[in-house]
């Protein structure tokens, strides 16, 4: 069984984490004088710094221990807090599966720690033989995993991250900002077999609150502890909470805008397929289609032309663009503007 407390910072397993005044009395009524709050208006108290209720919704609907959730302002802060928590600034290392999401390398340099990059393989898969070498390394501290793969689409084989869980002490980050559109299992259901997985998700994508910034991370309660005790004291506002409340109270209507948007996907990629600029429409479990066109620049800047912004992504994956899924008539404006585009 890893021990989660040798792979943390020393400061970090030293620090005596910052005790705010809603950490000392918990209660919702009573006369506040202990904040320095302005006692007018109806944002003037600080949020709840664990988000219980919101944790509590959250617990519900995915069917996991409130103790085993943590709340960051947006993926983005859960990603730079392993690094804060796990990693030695100039002397660890992180392992990550290229193509895929850009905020893993540039989290890592802020915090000054190595990039290990592995290329997926052709069919955008991990390359397993070529990483099992890398886990025993004990400086390899962190490795992320993202599945569905940006902007690849890609979902990782399930045994293939088994087998890296198996034989790596380190921990390890799956990414499922995009799990919502795909049909295949969650890795939650793994993160009381292995103490060192966080699995993470977001209201960004399928929930449709990417203004709100609101990520989650799952994970044994040892890691959530941590996270807690290096957040910031108030990391998600009042107003973010409720925002996220509120669409959980909706969730049925999440199942049907996602049912909407993978069926505009399906219809989108067989439109895409058809097109003479069209190379190949790689298949994709997420809200998004990475394709190969004859020449990603010159199409790019012909749909900026046209007031239609995709990723130009040929600097990570040659001659690729990589193509959210929007609503119909978006669809339609951008496959309408693609056939106008000689090449
Ligand atoms: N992970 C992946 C794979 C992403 O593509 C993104 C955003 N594009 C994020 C995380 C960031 O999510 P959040 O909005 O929760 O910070």
């Amino acid at each position: 069984m890893v021990d989660i407390n040798k792979l943390v910072r020393e400061n970090i397993l030293r620090l005596t984490p910052y005790s705010c005044a809603r950490d000392e009395y918990q209660g919702n009524s009573g006369i506040f004088m202990d904040a320095n709050e302005n006692p007018y208006g109806t944002l003037n108290r600080y949020p709840d710094p664990y988000q219980r209720k919101l944790k509590a919704a959250i617990s519900a609907y995915k069917g996991v221990g409130e103790e085993k959730i943590f709340l960051g302002n947006g993926s983005d802060e859960i990603i730079d807090l392993c690094f804060r928590i796990f990693c030695n600034p100039g002397v660890d290392k992180v392992l990550t599966f290229t193509p895929t999401y850009g905020m893993y390398e540039v989290s890592a340099s802020i915090n000054d720690i190595k990039i290990l990059k592995i290329p997926l393989n052709t069919d955008f898969q991990i390359d397993l033989p070529g990483v099992m070498p890398l886990l025993t390394d004990k400086n390899l501290k962190l490795i992320f995993i993202c599945s569905p793969n940006n902007p690849t689409g890609s979902s990782m084989n399930y045994t293939d991250v088994e087998a890296i869980l198996k034989n790596y002490n380190g921990i390890l980050l799956i990414d499922e900002a995009y799990i919502d559109f795909s049909d295949k299992p969650s890795f939650i259901t793994l993160i009381d077999k292995y103490p060192n997985l966080i699995v993470m998700q977001t209201f960004s994508k399928a929930f449709g609150l990417a203004a709100v910034r609101v990520g989650m991370a799952f994970s044994g309660n040892t890691i959530i502890k941590l996270f807690n005790k290096v957040k910031p004291p108030y990391n998600i506002s009042k107003i973010n909470q409720k925002a996220v409340l509120q669409k959980l109270e909706k969730a049925d209507e999440l199942k049907i805008v996602v049912a909407k948007i993978i069926k505009e996907k399906i219809r989108v990629s067989s439109a895409l397929k058809k097109l003479k600029l069209t190379e190949i429409v790689y298949p994709s479990d997420a809200n998004f289609l990475l394709v190969k066109v004859k020449d990603a620049n010159y199409i790019y800047n012909a749909l900026v032309k046209e007031n239609i912004i995709v990723r130009n992504r040929t600097s990570v994956v040659n001659n690729c663009l990589r193509i959210t899924i929007g609503t119909r008539i978006e669809n339609n404006k951008l496959l309408n503007t693609l056939k106008t585009i000689r090449v």
